[in-house]
């Protein structure tokens, strides 16, 4: 029989105190024995997906402090932390770290609302890293991780699960196997040191037939969109200087995000990116001793696209809830399936398309499955895609109320006692002098239009 791993589950909606997200990710947190994997003083870092600039739909700070909280009941050290990226398009936001701290700042990842350092961890750009051998890798023998990774002794690898245009899906696995790289360790997942041009693996695939030239609204923006200025489009269309390409992916995207498909992917570039990226993941894995690693994902804001995008899409699905495993194929195993199984959001592009609860929506929406991913996870040995789903329900009583408030003593009892003893304005007043119920207030039908 195939080994299974435990995956905690936790709906989205809420009725009372104990069924916020935030009080169940701490309930799940403990259920899940993620406290285990941290021991006093370690340093552990809380890995997140930051969000580009003008992206509406990351990972709220609230979600990330619920966290940072128990990790430092569990007495570790938290910080929080994600890394640059590749150039990507021409207006990234987070290609150095000096970009990246500020679009952080706006999204609300610093100190004040997290309460624990904002940290790049492959440094200002990017290039802090070390690297780790792969053997076992389906495609990739080595890979280069960020070095803040690299020194943490524990992690809770905390993803937000929405899709992606390559990989299809972004959760845990994508979280450490695209974000826990350095640019070095990206130009690995990205296959970028495969194949020659014509292979249009690692290279930009020119699609000279799609591409209007100077007559394309965009040209100017995309000969902006390359560091290298290797990309003249002249009136019969995009010339891409190959002997200049540093492989930043900036022009593609950069096509790509102006619906325009002069520079592109060749199709078999996108399950071969899923196969390398859990490779990846796995090196990043290897950097931490056995059972330092607990992983969640929140399944809110299912956007069909990463969080990569300066937009959001509409979430292909209502809010779903939040996971945690020690398993990282495991939870983003369980997280597709909960998604797969859930209706489509109305007017969202998994409702365009026409799709039902229980059809892979990131395949439908990104054109690949995500299962390649979690095949390729347990294929080199990071995890399993059987999973035992526990899904959890706070109970409702006192206890479980008071457990995750601000404060263990309720605030009527202290302060507010004693504020109201000595300074409420009401004492001035009180009695209040009584006012006889006026005739308006009784008819208030008056004011409701469908009475
Ligand atoms: S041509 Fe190469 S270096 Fe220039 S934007 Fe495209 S991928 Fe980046
Ligand atoms: S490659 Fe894309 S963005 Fe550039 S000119 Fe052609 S169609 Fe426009």
């Amino acid at each position: 029989m195939a080994k299974t791993s435990k995956v905690w589950f936790a709906g989205a909606n809420a009725t009372n105190w104990t069924e916020s997200t935030i009080c169940k990710a701490k309930d799940l947190f403990y259920l899940a024995g993620l406290d285990k994997c941290i021991e006093k003083d370690d340093s552990v870092a809380i890995k997140i997906h930051q969000g580009e600039w003008n992206r509406t739909h990351c990972l709220r700070p609230e979600f990330v402090a619920a966290i940072v909280e128990e990790v430092k009941a569990c007495g570790g050290r938290p910080f929080v932390t994600d890394t640059t990226t590749l150039t990507y398009h021409l207006y990234n936001n987070r290609c150095t770290g000096q970009l990246a701290m500020e679009g952080a700042n706006r999204h609300g990842h610093n100190p004040a609302s997290l309460q624990a350092p904002f940290v790049i961890s492959d440094g200002f750009s990017g290039e802090d890293d070390l690297r780790v051998e792969l053997p076992e890798g389906n495609i990739l023998k080595e890979t280069y991780i960020a070095r803040g990774l690299y020194e943490a002794d524990a992690c809770i690898n905390l993803a937000h699960a929405k899709g992606h245009p390559i990989t299809a899906f972004g959760g845990c696995i994508k979280n450490f196997g695209i974000g826990g790289q350095s640019k070095r360790g990206k130009y690995q997942t990205h296959l970028a040191f495969w194949g020659d041009p014509e292979d249009a693996i690692g290279y930009p695939k020119v699609n000279k037939e799609a591409c209007r030239g100077t007559e394309c609204p965009y040209s100017k923006m995309c000969e902006d969109s390359c560091p290298e200025e290797a990309i003249n489009v002249t009136p019969e269309g995009v010339v891409l200087d190959h002997s200049k390409c540093a492989l930043c992916y900036s022009c593609q995207v950069t096509c790509m995000f102006t619906g325009m498909e002069g520079i592109g992917f060749r199709d078999e570039y996108f399950p071969l990116a899923q196969i390398a990226m859990s490779d990846a993941a796995y090196g990043c894995i290897k950097t931490f001793k056995p059972g330092k690693i607990g992983y969640m994902a929140y399944a809110v804001d299912v956007c069909p696209e990463c969080d990569c995008f300066p937009w959001g899409g509409l979430p292909v699905v209502p809010d779903v809830g939040v996971f945690a495993s020690k398993d990282p194929v495991a939870i983003d195993s369980a997280v597709c399936d909960m998604i797969d199984k859930a209706p489509a959001t109305p007017t969202s592009r998994a409702e365009e398309l026409g799709l039902k609860p229980g059809e892979d929506k990131f395949k439908a929406v990104n054109a690949f499955t995500p299962r390649i991913q979690l095949k390729a996870g347990e294929k080199i040995g990071m995890g399993t895609t059987h999973y035992e789903l526990i899904t959890y329900e706070p109970e409702l009583n006192p206890e479980n109320i008071s457990k995750w408030q601000t404060r263990k003593v309720p605030m009527t009892v202290k302060p507010m006692r004693q504020i109201f003893k000595n300074h409420h304005l009401a004492h001035e007043f009180l009695p209040f002098k009584r006012e006889e119920l006026p005739n308006w207030l009784v008819d208030w039908k008056k004011f409701d239009p469908t009475a």
